[in-house]
């Protein structure tokens, strides 16, 4: 093994470590939850170490970047779309990416709907929500974020799994659980009006997943705490 995928293997170990501790503390087994790598701005090498250290979900933020790394990797690869995404950039995205955790506006569903049709394909979507309302941030507003999910309940070729959320940098714990709580609660009130909604969550980054996962968060995406410092 050489030393770089030494220090990985330690890291993701590390990690399970965390995540099983988290698990633990939430009465909640691993079966509910998906560790998604996220490999943007990392090199390719890096996702064929993590894949081989048995990693099968990865997160890339930009198409012009992940689209490649997708093509030259193993096909057992279930990618994840977790950045903002432009609207001239949606076919390339379904066609490479199983999941998109970031649907921020009702026009980009309807556009994903329309190129999901044409490509004969039917992407998972989360909608993100800017629930703490921040101003560098992308996302729904928490109020708009019913009749979006309304809307996406009635399309043929997306299908909306839940929810995700970014918490405002520099939050301390505190307010991070705050925020957490917060979109689990929203959850619990759209899951209320769409009972046949899988409501799952997508929270919680290197520095929280932890609390995320107390809080019941189905997907975790985990950059710097497992392939270090991004370029
Ligand atoms: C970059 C990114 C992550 C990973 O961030 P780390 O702090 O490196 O774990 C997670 N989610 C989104 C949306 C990101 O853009």
């Amino acid at each position: 093994m050489s030393q770089q995928t030494e220090s990985l293997q330690a890291r993701y170990d590390a990690l399970n470590q965390q995540i099983d501790a988290a698990l633990h503390t939430a009465l909640r087994n691993r079966s509910g939850l998906t560790f998604v790598a996220v490999s943007k701005r990392q090199p390719l090498a890096v996702v064929h170490q993590a894949y081989a250290l048995g990693i099968r979900n990865f997160g890339e933020s930009q198409v012009q970047e992940g689209v490649p790394k997708v093509k030259a990797s193993p096909e057992d690869i279930t990618w994840h779309f977790i950045g903002h995404l432009q609207k001239n950039k949606v076919r390339k995205a379904v066609k490479h990416f199983a999941y998109i955790h970031s649907i921020d506006s009702l026009s980009l569903l309807q556009r994903v709907e329309a190129i999901s049709a044409e490509e004969r394909l039917c992407p998972k979507v989360m909608l993100q929500v800017n629930y703490a309302l921040d101003t560098d941030k992308y996302g729904l507003h928490p109020e708009a974020t019913e009749p979006v999910l309304e809307a996406a309940l009635g399309l043929k070729h997306v299908a909306c799994i839940g929810l995700m959320g970014i918490p405002p940098l520099a939050a301390d714990e505190e307010k991070i659980r705050a925020y957490f709580e917060g979109m689990a609660a929203l959850r619990d009130q759209l899951k209320q009006r769409f009972p046949q909604w899988p409501g799952r969550l997508s929270l919680g980054m290197s520095s929280d997943f932890g609390v995320a996962i107390q809080c019941g968060s189905h997907f975790i995406r985990v950059g710097s705490a497992l392939f270090g410092e991004r370029n």
